[in-house]
Protein backbone atom coordinates (compact mmCIF):
# COMPACT_ATOMS: atom_id res chain seq x y z
CA UNK A 1 0.00 0.00 0.00
CA UNK A 2 1.50 2.90 -1.21
CA UNK A 3 0.27 6.11 1.71
CA UNK A 4 1.82 8.84 -0.38
CA UNK A 5 -0.49 8.78 -3.08
CA UNK A 6 0.31 10.53 -6.35
CA UNK A 7 -2.70 11.49 -7.43
CA UNK A 8 -0.95 13.49 -9.99
CA UNK A 9 1.97 15.19 -10.34
CA UNK A 10 0.85 17.80 -13.02
CA UNK A 11 -1.33 19.41 -10.68
CA UNK A 12 -3.97 17.83 -10.46
CA UNK A 13 -5.80 16.94 -7.24
CA UNK A 14 -2.95 14.81 -5.27
CA UNK A 15 -3.06 13.89 -1.83
CA UNK A 16 0.58 12.75 -2.07
CA UNK A 17 2.93 15.58 -0.58
CA UNK A 18 -0.02 17.56 0.48
CA UNK A 19 -1.46 14.98 2.38
CA UNK A 20 1.76 14.21 5.06
CA UNK A 21 1.47 17.47 6.54
CA UNK A 22 1.29 18.15 10.86
CA UNK A 23 -1.93 18.70 10.07
CA UNK A 24 -3.02 15.63 8.25
CA UNK A 25 -0.75 13.13 10.50
CA UNK A 26 -3.84 10.80 11.27
CA UNK A 27 -3.02 8.72 8.17
CA UNK A 28 -0.05 7.38 9.16
CA UNK A 29 -0.61 6.39 12.78
CA UNK A 30 -1.60 3.14 11.75
CA UNK A 31 1.86 2.28 10.49
CA UNK A 32 4.88 4.27 13.12
CA UNK A 33 7.15 3.80 10.21
CA UNK A 34 5.65 6.46 8.34
CA UNK A 35 7.64 9.80 8.15
CA UNK A 36 5.10 12.41 10.14
CA UNK A 37 5.90 14.70 7.62
CA UNK A 38 7.22 15.88 4.40
CA UNK A 39 10.24 17.72 5.87
CA UNK A 40 10.95 14.78 8.24
CA UNK A 41 11.46 12.42 4.11
CA UNK A 42 13.27 15.24 2.44
CA UNK A 43 16.08 16.91 5.20
CA UNK A 44 18.68 15.79 5.46
CA UNK A 45 18.67 15.76 1.17
CA UNK A 46 20.08 12.55 0.62
CA UNK A 47 22.94 11.02 -2.19
CA UNK A 48 21.71 8.25 -4.73
CA UNK A 49 23.79 5.85 -5.94
CA UNK A 50 25.70 6.18 -9.03
CA UNK A 51 23.58 5.75 -11.96
CA UNK A 52 20.70 6.67 -10.22
CA UNK A 53 20.11 10.48 -11.65
CA UNK A 54 21.37 8.91 -14.60
CA UNK A 55 18.58 6.63 -15.49
CA UNK A 56 15.94 9.43 -13.88
CA UNK A 57 17.16 11.85 -16.75
CA UNK A 58 16.61 9.63 -19.34
CA UNK A 59 13.41 8.74 -18.41
CA UNK A 60 12.64 12.46 -17.94
CA UNK A 61 13.59 12.74 -21.75
CA UNK A 62 11.20 10.37 -22.61
CA UNK A 63 8.48 12.84 -21.15
CA UNK A 64 6.74 9.83 -18.83
CA UNK A 65 3.25 12.33 -18.62
CA UNK A 66 3.04 12.27 -22.06
CA UNK A 67 1.13 9.37 -24.73
CA UNK A 68 -0.81 6.92 -24.52
CA UNK A 69 -1.28 4.80 -21.38
CA UNK A 70 0.10 1.88 -23.08
CA UNK A 71 3.33 4.45 -24.18
CA UNK A 72 3.11 5.69 -20.80
CA UNK A 73 3.32 2.09 -19.32
CA UNK A 74 5.94 1.48 -21.55
CA UNK A 75 8.43 4.34 -19.97
CA UNK A 76 7.56 3.11 -16.64
CA UNK A 77 8.45 -0.61 -17.26
CA UNK A 78 11.85 0.39 -19.36
CA UNK A 79 12.60 3.28 -16.09
CA UNK A 80 12.02 -0.11 -13.86
CA UNK A 81 14.70 -2.15 -15.72
CA UNK A 82 17.05 0.50 -15.48
CA UNK A 83 17.05 1.25 -12.05
CA UNK A 84 16.89 -2.51 -11.32
CA UNK A 85 20.15 -2.49 -13.09
CA UNK A 86 21.73 0.64 -11.43
CA UNK A 87 21.06 -1.35 -7.73
CA UNK A 88 21.44 -4.67 -9.16
CA UNK A 89 18.22 -6.37 -8.95
CA UNK A 90 16.04 -8.60 -10.85
CA UNK A 91 13.49 -6.28 -12.24
CA UNK A 92 10.29 -6.39 -10.86
CA UNK A 93 7.46 -7.09 -13.09
CA UNK A 94 4.66 -4.67 -13.50
CA UNK A 95 0.91 -5.57 -13.68
CA UNK A 96 -0.83 -2.20 -15.27
CA UNK A 97 -4.48 -4.01 -15.73
CA UNK A 98 -5.45 -2.04 -12.22
CA UNK A 99 -4.76 1.64 -14.09
CA UNK A 100 -7.23 3.35 -14.10
CA UNK A 101 -7.15 7.52 -15.03
CA UNK A 102 -9.94 8.41 -12.77
CA UNK A 103 -9.02 6.66 -9.91
CA UNK A 104 -5.96 7.47 -7.25
CA UNK A 105 -2.55 5.81 -7.10
CA UNK A 106 -2.85 5.27 -3.72
CA UNK A 107 -3.50 1.28 -3.56
CA UNK A 108 -0.46 0.15 -5.60
CA UNK A 109 1.43 -2.09 -4.30
CA UNK A 110 4.75 -4.07 -4.50
CA UNK A 111 4.34 -8.04 -3.54
CA UNK A 112 8.19 -8.76 -2.30
CA UNK A 113 6.76 -12.99 -3.47
CA UNK A 114 6.26 -12.00 -7.17
CA UNK A 115 8.56 -9.34 -7.38
CA UNK A 116 5.92 -7.27 -8.54
CA UNK A 117 4.64 -3.86 -9.13
CA UNK A 118 0.65 -3.42 -9.15
CA UNK A 119 0.02 -0.18 -10.14
CA UNK A 120 -3.33 0.88 -9.64
CA UNK A 121 -5.09 4.13 -10.29
CA UNK A 122 -3.65 6.66 -12.86
CA UNK A 123 -0.15 6.57 -13.21
CA UNK A 124 1.99 8.39 -11.69
CA UNK A 125 5.90 8.95 -11.40
CA UNK A 126 6.08 9.32 -7.39
CA UNK A 127 3.96 6.03 -6.58
CA UNK A 128 6.36 3.82 -9.37
CA UNK A 129 9.56 5.46 -7.58
CA UNK A 130 8.01 4.25 -4.50
CA UNK A 131 6.79 0.84 -5.47
CA UNK A 132 10.39 0.23 -6.86
CA UNK A 133 12.21 1.33 -3.60
CA UNK A 134 10.14 -1.11 -1.53
CA UNK A 135 11.83 -3.59 -4.48
CA UNK A 136 15.31 -3.14 -3.17
CA UNK A 137 14.24 -3.73 -0.34
CA UNK A 138 13.08 -0.49 1.71
CA UNK A 139 11.73 0.04 5.11
CA UNK A 140 8.17 1.96 4.73
CA UNK A 141 10.22 5.35 6.00
CA UNK A 142 13.16 4.65 3.34
CA UNK A 143 11.19 4.27 0.96
CA UNK A 144 9.37 7.30 1.45
CA UNK A 145 12.58 9.38 1.63
CA UNK A 146 14.59 7.89 -1.63
CA UNK A 147 11.07 8.04 -3.86
CA UNK A 148 10.43 11.84 -2.05
CA UNK A 149 13.68 13.01 -2.93
CA UNK A 150 14.43 11.27 -6.20
CA UNK A 151 11.34 12.69 -7.52
CA UNK A 152 12.44 16.45 -6.31
CA UNK A 153 15.73 16.01 -7.32
CA UNK A 154 14.78 15.38 -11.09
CA UNK A 155 11.09 17.00 -11.33
CA UNK A 156 11.60 20.25 -8.92
CA UNK A 157 8.88 21.89 -11.45
CA UNK A 158 6.19 18.99 -10.65
CA UNK A 159 7.57 18.49 -7.01
CA UNK A 160 6.37 22.23 -5.98
CA UNK A 161 3.15 22.17 -7.82
CA UNK A 162 2.19 18.98 -5.66
CA UNK A 163 3.31 21.15 -2.30
CA UNK A 164 0.37 23.91 -3.58
CA UNK A 165 -2.15 21.32 -3.31
CA UNK A 166 -2.78 21.46 0.23
CA UNK A 167 -6.71 21.82 0.93
CA UNK A 168 -7.21 19.80 -2.01
CA UNK A 169 -5.22 16.73 -0.14
CA UNK A 170 -7.14 17.78 3.04
CA UNK A 171 -10.78 16.47 1.36
CA UNK A 172 -8.94 13.95 -0.37
CA UNK A 173 -8.14 12.24 3.02
CA UNK A 174 -11.06 12.72 4.67
CA UNK A 175 -13.22 10.12 1.68
ZN1 LIG B 1 5.00 1.99 0.83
Amino acid sequence: MNPLDAGSELGEPSPILAGVTPSNRSMFHSDPDYPADVQECLHPPMCFKAGTLTAMAKFKVSKPWRGTTDQRIDKFTKLVADLSGVYGIQPPAIDSTGVDAKASSGSSYYMPLMNLIKLQGRLSVITLLHEFAHALGKSEFDTCRWSLNLFRRVFPTQFEKLEFQGHVARRRAAD
